[in-house]
């Protein structure tokens, strides 16, 4: 698999940077993972939009699905459409919430007919094109997949956003790629019900996984990047980077 990052800022985009969004290339095929403000900007400088093969939204908040709706109008007035549908995967309350901005003036009945809708909630496994891809549960404020890809005998693991759940270990166990969220530093508010993690979780979570590789993603903007990766390597002795638009590895 290759993945490369389109953008990997956390709630809102960095400055000259964009909110969460990913490619997963593998066989000629490619999976959109999350789609955040800016990431479809950044997208079209790796592939034309015609051929993103199938999308996957980890939930329902903005930061993570907002650029469906560019992409959606990219592909309808495309000149030379041809006849695409790329299938979204997603928790069902993702679907509920997309609709709800789209009235079938505004092209609601195409947007459903060119990008069909597949619920996607934890627990489910589903053969996207060649790859295999697993819902795992997560904390966070509305249903968040944490997603586990396999293909080729590689593993690729993506926890959306999410607080501490024992389930997070699960999805990135003997991962060769774990991308984390890392939203928080150590001084931030204790919540009785964190919706995200701290860098040093992060890193723990990482450690007992098995993890071959941590990146680390949706750092807040305003964080210190020297904390989070500090904080993330006392709990990780292994390779460990901040995720970046444009970055890429081969897995
Ligand atoms: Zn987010
Ligand atoms: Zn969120």
């Amino acid at each position: 698999m290759e993945l490369t990052v389109l953008g990997a800022s956390g709630t809102y985009p960095k400055a000259g940077g964009a909110c969460s969004g990913y490619l997963v290339r593998h066989e000629g095929f490619t999976l959109w993972m999350d789609a955040g403000h800016g990431t479809l900007s950044t997208l079209q400088t790796f592939l034309p939009v015609t051929e993103v093969d199938a999308i996957f939204l980890s939930h329902a908040h903005p930061d993570h699905f907002v650029d469906v709706y560019p992409f959606f109008y990219s592909l309808f007035v495309h000149t030379d459409r041809p006849n695409q549908k790329v299938p979204i995967y997603g928790p069902k309350m993702v679907q509920e919430r997309m609709g709800r901005l789209l009235t079938r003036r505004d092209g609601k009945d195409d947007f459903d007919s060119i990008l069909p809708w597949q619920t996607f909630e934890p627990g489910d496994v589903a053969e996207v094109g060649p790859l295999r891809m697993t819902a795992f549960e997560s904390a966070h404020s509305c249903t968040n997949v944490c997603l586990r890809v396999e293909a080729g005998g590689s593993v690729l693991t993506y926890t959306g956003d999410t607080g501490p759940h024992p389930a997070i270990e699960k999805a990135a166990a003997g991962a060769d790629l774990f991308i984390c969220e890392a939203s928080w530093l150590e001084d931030e508010r204790s919540i009785p019900e964190p919706i995200h993690l701290r860098a040093r979780e992060a890193g723990e979570i990482a450690t007992r996984a098995g993890a071959e590789r941590l990146v680390l993603t949706h750092v807040w903007p305003h964080n210190d990047v020297t904390k989070v990766r500090e904080q993330a390597a006392a709990a990780y002795s292994g390779p460990l980077e901040l995720a970046d638009s444009r970055m890429a590895w081969s897995i």
